[in-house]
């Protein structure tokens, strides 16, 4: 299944994952079955993309694709 970006409808290739409590968000790679809910984002606003003041974002994606994908 093809997931789109949330923003811009583009592919997305990261997926975004809050945590509200703790006030800190998780930038991770796109997995043809991600754990928990999240907003999928494509690389340009991945890269773009500003936690809300007083947030912490980790980025955890991979710095370069992975050479074979998941076939979903
Ligand atoms: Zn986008």
């Amino acid at each position: 299944m093809k997931v789109s970006c949330v923003r811009c409808s583009a592919p997305a290739s990261s997926v975004l994952v809050y945590a509200y409590a703790a006030r800190e968000a998780w930038l991770v790679d796109l997995v043809a079955d991600p754990p928990g809910t999240g907003y999928p984002l494509c690389e340009g606003h991945a890269r773009r993309i500003v936690p809300p003041v007083g947030w912490v974002l980790h980025d955890r994606r991979r710095p370069e694709p992975p050479l074979f994908r998941d076939v979903a």
